[in-house]
This record gives C-alpha cells, structure tokens and sequence, in this order.
C-alpha cells in the first residue's frame, strides 16, 4: 500500500493520457498553444468563474496574485499559521508581512472571529486556506473583507472542486489558486499550477506577468518574468479534468466510510462545516500519541504522513517575523496531534479496513486500554 498511488491511477487511464502526451509531441507545440487555452476554458468553466490563467506552480499562482493585486513592503496579509509554507512564504517573497490568525480547531481552517482585531492601517489581503480539501468559511471572511476594503486571494492548492454554500472555491475571492502538483486531487506529472478569478483585469495582468511582460510577441509592456504552465502538463490535466467529479466523490465516499470505522473516543475525524463538500485532498484525523502510533502504522506497512507538524510561525524561515511559541495554540496543538491516512479514488474498501482497524487498535493501544 502506498500514501499516494499515481501510477495505479495512470494505469486506468493510461491510452488517454499517452495519446494526449504523443499528440503534444506530434504538433511540437509545448508552450503556449491550444492544450493551455482549452484548459484554462475549462477550470474557469468548472470553477464558476470567467478568466484562468495557467502557470508553473501554485506557489507561483500565490506570488503573481499578490503582485498583480500590488501588494509589496509594508504591506500585511492575514493568514493561517496552519497550511503548507508556500502560503505564507509567497507574502514574505513579496516583502509583505504575513499576520497570522489562528485556525477553527474543528475545520483546520483560519478561524474569522479572529481576523478584526489583527486588522490595522497596513493590512491589503487575506488569505484563506481551504485546508485538506475543506473550504474555509467564506462567508463571513467576505463580509470583513468588504468592510475593510481588502482583497481576498483564496489558496484552493489543495481544495479543486470544493464546494462552500454552492459555489466552487477559487470563485469567492477576488483571485483564487490552483496547484496541479502531482499529488493533489487534480494533478499534472510534474508542476504546474493556475489562477481563475473574475475581473479581466487581474487575469491579463497576470498573463502578461508570466510571459515576459508580453501578450503579443516581442512587444514588451514591462519586466515580467517566466513562469507559464506548459503546454505536455495541460494535455495531461485535460484528460485528467474529465474525472475530477468522479475522484472527488470518492474521496469522500472513503471519508465517509472511515468516519463509520475510526472509534470516535480515541479519533478525531475532520468535520465539514454545513453547506460544504470537502474534496479530502487529504484525511486528516487527531490523535493523541500521534508519533508512536505512526511508527507502529509504518511497522505494519500502513502509510500516513504528517500534515503539518510544524506550525508556520515556528518555522526557521520566519524568525525574523517575532512571533512566539504560544501565540497560535490551536496550530500548535493541531500540530502535534494530525496524522493524514491514505485517501485516493484507487483504495480500495480491504484497504480502507485495515488502515481503520489498525489506526483503532493502535490508539486504544496507547491510550492504555485493552482492546
Ligand atoms: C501545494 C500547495 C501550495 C503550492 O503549490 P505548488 O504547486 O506545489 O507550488 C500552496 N498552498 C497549499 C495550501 C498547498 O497545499
């Protein structure tokens, strides 16, 4: 068994995708051709939302967001201290200052009772982190957003697909990212990432950014730089799109079935807010004695990971940002306890089983009970 199994996805759809890599190599068309333009037709069609544009990672997607919405030095953008680092190191990349606002302990996701009071004169952004494939709570970050007049660029790396009230993440901010890295729920064989939003302006600025300041060849408005997604990752991503509906109900076909195994008095298992569909990019319970167990897990051949088990404020890169131990308990404490299970459309129920089994007999281990 394995964490993530993208071959035994290739294998089921293997003749599309080596016919869509072969037609690519055919045409030798590989940057900024018809495979792109379709693409980028069909997240913004999926999304809900009327302009994508492609790029080479969503880290990527992060930084051209925040420098298209002319964010820079001295500037503060309010995040959660609980996500993969490209988030907040897209800020710091930007020399903005990433103010972090604790996480919901139930949704993993930043907590909006907490954003006004981190508010100040400096503050230009928000951004919101749809955690493991669960959307954050959009509504009332909107409401804020409006009030103060601050942009919202929504990290949707993890979430393609997830739904809040209806609406596709990515479609609520004013600019959304996608990451097609491979083991995301939509995923390309190398990086790739994109941007969808619905004011033409943020999309055009961005087109031109990624492409060397140009949309018409050798016409150079201003110093952008390169950084487009290619063209052999959109083939493979437009045979890929036609099953994103499909694996997305698997994964929470999976989810539901661990939440019927997993013995809630030792496990956490993660909670959907109301009026939201999770895509499970990853499942994420809490656990007490979390690192014994995963050892015994692996022991057993059951691979988990860890997502994450740092805290972003703790880590060393952001030293100079003075934020202490303590500051954001509830990252801290989610820190310590997370530990991601496999979850992928191919698993199958044996599988699934004895994950749950193992996972139940290990926590009851631990927490000193027989059985
Ligand atoms: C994966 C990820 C990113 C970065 O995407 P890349 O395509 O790997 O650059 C950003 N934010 C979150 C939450 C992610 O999970």
């Amino acid at each position: 068994m394995k964490f993530v199994d993208l071959y035994k996805q290739y294998l089921l759809i293997k003749p599309d995708i080596d016919k869509a890599i072969e037609g690519v190599i055919k045409r030798s068309s590989f940057i900024l051709g018809e495979d792109i333009t379709e693409l980028e037709q069909r997240i913004a069609k999926y999304c809900g939302v009327k302009y994508a544009v492609g790029l080479n990672s969503g880290t990527d997607a992060l930084i051209y967001s925040l420098r298209a919405l002319k964010i820079h030095e001295g500037d503060e953008v309010i995040t959660s201290p609980f996500s993969f680092f490209a988030t907040a190191e897209a800020i710091m990349l930007e020399n903005a200052k990433p103010v972090f606002v604790d996480i919901d302990p139930q949704t993993f996701n930043i907590n909006p009772h907490l954003i006004e009071k981190k508010i100040t004169k400096r503050t230009k952004a928000i951004i919101p982190v749809h955690l493991f494939g669960q959307p954050a709570d959009m509504d009332p970050i909107m409401k804020i957003a409006r009030r103060y007049n601050l942009f919202v660029i929504e990290d949707a790396a993890q979430a393609i697909g997830a739904q809040y009230k209806n609406k596709r993440v990515g479609s609520m901010g004013h600019v959304g990212c996608l990451s097609f890295f491979p083991a995301k729920n939509l995923g390309c064989y190398g990086d790739g990432g994109m941007i969808v939003t619905n004011q033409k302006i943020i999309a055009d600025m961005i087109r031109k950014m990624i492409n060397h300041g140009s949309i018409k060849r050798y016409y150079h408005e201003f110093v952008g730089d390169s950084s487009r997604l290619d063209n052999l990752q959109a083939a493979i991503l437009n045979v890929k799109i036609r099953f994103i509906d499909r694996w997305n109900l698997y994964r929470r076909k999976i989810a539901k079935l661990y939440e019927t195994l997993l013995d809630p008095q030792f496990i956490k298992a993660p909670v959907t807010l109301p009026k939201t569909k999770s895509v499970y990019q990853q499942y994420t319970v809490r656990i007490k004695n979390r690192d014994k167990i995963q050892q015994d897990l692996s022991k057993a051949g059951i691979p988990t990971a860890i997502h994450y088990p740092m805290a972003i404020h703790l880590q060393p890169a952001c030293k100079n940002l003075g934020y202490k131990k303590g500051m954001f308990p509830i990252s801290e404490q989610a820190a310590n306890e997370v530990l991601s299970l496999p979850i992928y459309p191919e698993l199958s129920n044996i599988e699934i089983r004895k994950i749950a089994n193992n996972v139940n007999k290990l926590a009851r281990k631990y927490a000193g009970k027989q059985n």
